[in-house]
């Protein structure tokens, strides 16, 4: 009895792992087809200086126009990019079609006689970052463009760094010759190993939206803002707080010297035609 109801729950817990493989195989070869077919399509998310409540920059975040599932969240195939290295030609597909989408932007803006100084950030994975030939890449696409490299930032999660701190240090000093500027992604989330950030000559850091969601609430997360504040000021860093929903939220971290925010309070995602409108109504908040 023991033993056959045991080999049941082997063969559903086989069946299940069976099932699971083929789900991720069957991603893995769509997102292979949609990378030769450039299924993709880069939505940009303004971050905004919070002293003059003007754009900054526009974060650059790619979807996927799937036949039969529509519009894919990254969540959902990234990861899977990351593990089969298709990060890599579709990293470059985002760097190259939003670069390419900031210098339009730019020659508009010089036809209609205005200034245009948003910049351009742009995510990348940990094994875009360690791949040999990124800084070969990302000059050929500057170069091709005739794009300043002072208007692409480039975000970076804590294990890009850690993973390999050497060769992290080599490529942030090849970026910032280039004057390219850095940004860490979804701080506090990953190792939050403070000692090393002033090994690293990081621009940015951006707090992840899991301690601004509930700002408001509690007290202590208040101080857990104030001291990352603190500390990326001392280190010389802008910080730009992700996920601000609630004008209370803004409020609170106006008052305390947050430099930059991004989130739904301001504005979600938008594609390329839709970003467009927004900043040419040159929006204040
Ligand atoms: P991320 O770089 O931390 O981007 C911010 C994410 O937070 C975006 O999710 C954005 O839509 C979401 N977000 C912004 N404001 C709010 C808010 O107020 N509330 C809530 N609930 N969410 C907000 P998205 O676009 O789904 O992207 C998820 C992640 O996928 C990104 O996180 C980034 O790690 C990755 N990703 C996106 N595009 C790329 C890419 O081109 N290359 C790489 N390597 N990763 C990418
Ligand atoms: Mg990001
Ligand atoms: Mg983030
Ligand atoms: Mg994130």
């Amino acid at each position: 009895q023991a033993k056959a109801s045991g080999k049941a729950r082997y063969e559903v817990f086989n069946r299940e792992m069976h099932t699971r493989a083929l789900t991720r195989l069957k991603l893995e070869n769509d997102l292979r087809r949609a990378i030769d077919r450039q299924e993709f399509i880069v939505y940009y998310q303004p971050i905004i200086c919070l002293s003059t409540g003007q754009i900054s920059s526009l974060e650059a975040l790619v979807r996927w126009k799937h036949p039969q599932q529509g519009l894919v969240r990254p969540d959902h195939f990234i990861p899977v990019a990351e593990a089969t290295g298709l990060i890599i030609p579709l990293g470059l597909w985002v760097l190259e079609k939003s670069c390419n989408q900031l210098k339009f932007w730019q020659q508009q803006a010089i036809q209609r006689g205005e200034i245009f100084d948003i910049t351009i950030s742009v995510n990348l994975s940990v094994k875009q970052f360690s791949q040999p030939g990124l800084i070969e890449q990302i000059d050929r696409v500057l170069e091709s463009l005739e794009l300043d490299s002072k208007n692409l930032k480039l975000e970076i999660t804590e294990s890009a760094i850690m993973d390999n701190p050497d060769l992290a240090s080599e490529i942030f000093q090849q970026l910032k010759a280039r004057k390219i500027q850095l940004s860490l992604d979804d701080f506090g989330t990953g190792y939050s190993s403070l000692s090393y950030l002033h090994r690293f000559p990081l621009d940015i850091l951006k707090i992840d939206r899991s301690f601004i969601s509930n700002l408001d609430s509690m007290e202590k997360n208040l101080e857990v803002v104030q001291a990352i504040l603190n500390l990326a000021h001392h280190l010389g860093m802008s910080v730009v707080a992700e996920g601000i929903e609630t004008q209370e939220q803004l409020s609170l971290l106006r008052l305390l010297g947050c430099e930059l925010g991004q989130g739904y309070l301001f504005a979600q995602p938008l594609d390329p035609q839709a970003t467009e409108t927004l900043f040419l109504s040159h929006p204040q908040w």
